[in-house]
């Protein structure tokens, strides 16, 4: 048997992690066992699946790189094929044309909803009590239409029907959920499900069944919230004598308190998360690991994923987002990440900021491999270049102002002189030629390098001095240098004159 998967989202307008992770375990799931990831597009709510909603969902899943084996299916497509099987289903005795009305099936709900109320009030008998209430439940019980059994006529010739699938009639029904486990419920807890509209249109409970199984689809993992669709849906996979896929309901991903996952708790879809400066190849790690587990390894790789994936390995409770493993995750994979992989999204958020010129990218490029562990997100590596991106006239902070003043400004000049001499602008040898100059001068680093720090940087964070001054190149360097000197000089003349 080939195994096929198929992740059926509905064009919402955003693809959400909870669904990201879905369709991601369809897809190892099918990779595991050499088999098939497919898509289709549950479009059947005409207003919302619109081009541009339709289209966020391949972008998230192109981003991720959930590519499917064959052209997704749009199941609307498919509408002719799911009236077809209604009919094929009707003629084999296994459905039926109901010719309840909306208004019968609200009347009964209503009357059901006055007596659950009745049975209630004040002065009854405990037998007038127990009477109503089992009327009341009755009424208010999954419908089972007057005209499934076929001896019930028609009201009139041209009646609009629904078609209803004959719901068994008593014992129980059994999933055995991969995720879940063996889980039964009554017969008479489903209704006889509708299977289309009096306006001839297939429901979604229909439409799902037939695409599945006309997709070929083996194995169907999806969240838990359609576990009780899956109690309605294989009647129609017996009805028609398919063979039922193996069902695997995962449960939801909640919030980091606990409860589902809300707004409030932070972003929600993939593409906010792209936004903020997660890598695909994170996120991927991420919500692999959120609800499935392998022993304890917290990185693992497309390949290895694979390898390893099984349905045993989800867990039965809600997994809780976790922003800070999230960011743990994204750093790593920042930091061994090629920089042709990351470079342009840090070059392209820095951009967004300040307009940079080509000497400024060229010293990001050369400062990138030793800065990738300043930030676990794309914004954060690219605020971290702010000593390089930083134009001259440079705004200094306190501390940095405060180390340019008396001793720390003739310390400046000193370093200024000793490097303007050296001809060999490396962090190698420019490390060695501070170090001459602590030597000469019999002062330490301590005293050279706040001064030379700040006019460099401006107080904004930095790794070691030498990297900075080589990253900056020479002629840079001695210019921010210079520009504290100046105008420090410029300050004394104008304090000399006031005097
Ligand atoms: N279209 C459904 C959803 O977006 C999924 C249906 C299914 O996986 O069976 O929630």
């Amino acid at each position: 048997m080939t195994v096929i998967t198929r992740f059926a989202p509905s064009p919402t307008g955003s693809l959400h992690i909870g669904g990201a992770r879905t369709a991601l375990f369809n897809y190892l799931y099918a990779k595991r066992h050499g088999g098939q990831f497919l898509i289709r597009i549950e479009d059947t709510d005409r207003a919302r699946s619109t081009e541009e909603n339709i289209q966020i969902i391949h972008d998230g899943l192109g981003w991720l790189e959930l590519t499917p084996d064959q052209e997704p299916v749009l199941q609307t497509r498919n509408e002719a094929r799911h009236r077809a099987v209604a009919q094929e289903m009707v003629e084999a005795g296994k459905a039926f044309r109901c010719y309840t009305t909306p208004e019968e099936l609200q009347a009964r709900r209503e009357d059901g909803e006055s007596k659950r109320k009745a049975a209630k009030a004040e002065g009854l008998s405990d037998d007038e009590r127990a009477t109503l209430r089992a009327e009341a439940d009755a009424l208010l019980a999954p419908y089972r239409s007057p005209y499934r059994n076929g001896d019930a006529a028609a009201p009139s010739e041209d009646a609009p029907f629904t078609v209803r699938l004959r719901a068994p009639d008593e014992g129980d029904l059994v999933i055995d959920d991969a995720v879940q486990g063996r889980i039964s419920i009554k017969a008479h807890e489903i209704d006889d499900l509708i299977l289309l509209r009096a306006d001839g249109t297939p429901t979604y409970m229909l439409a799902v069944v037939v695409d599945d199984h006309d997709m070929g689809i083996t194995h169907i993992i999806r969240g838990d919230d359609h576990l009780r669709n899956a109690f309605r849906q294989i009647p129609i996979y017996v009805a028609m004598g398919w063979d039922i896929p193996v069902f695997a309901h995962v449960p939801l991903i909640h919030g980091p308190n606990g409860g589902k996952l809300s707004k409030r708790d932070g972003a929600q879809s993939v593409g906010e998360y792209r936004e903020l400066g997660y890598l695909a190849e994170a996120m991927n790690n991420y919500l692999l690991r959120l609800g499935w587990a392998h022993g304890d390894n917290e990185i693992l790789s497309r390949d290895e994923a694979i390898k390893l994936f099984d349905l045993s390995g989800i867990g039965k409770a809600p997994a809780r987002l976790d922003f800070d493993k999230l960011n743990a995750v994204n750093s790593h994979y920042i930091r061994n990440a090629s920089p042709e992989a990351v470079l342009p999204l840090v070059l392209a958020e820095i951009r967004q900021a300040v307009d940079i010129s080509k000497e400024t990218v060229a010293r990001i490029e050369k400062a990138y491999p030793h800065m990738t562990d300043r930030g676990s997100t794309i914004p954060e590596l690219a605020n971290a270049f702010g000593f390089l991106t930083a134009s001259r006239p440079f705004t200094l902070n306190k501390k940095a102002r405060k180390s340019l003043r008396g001793e720390g400004l003739d310390r400046l000049a000193q370093v200024r002189n000793r490097l303007s001499q050296t001809d060999s602008w490396t962090s190698g040898e420019l490390k060695l030629t501070l170090q001459a100059l602590c030597d000469e001068t019999g002062l330490s680093m301590g005293q050279f390098g706040p001064p030379l720090r700040s006019a460099l940087t401006g107080g904004l964070p930095a790794p070691d001095i030498d990297q900075v001054l080589d990253w900056l190149g020479r002629d840079e360097a001695l210019a921010r240098i210079d520009e504290q000197i100046q105008a420090a000089d410029a300050k004394s003349d104008a304090s000399q004159q006031d005097g």
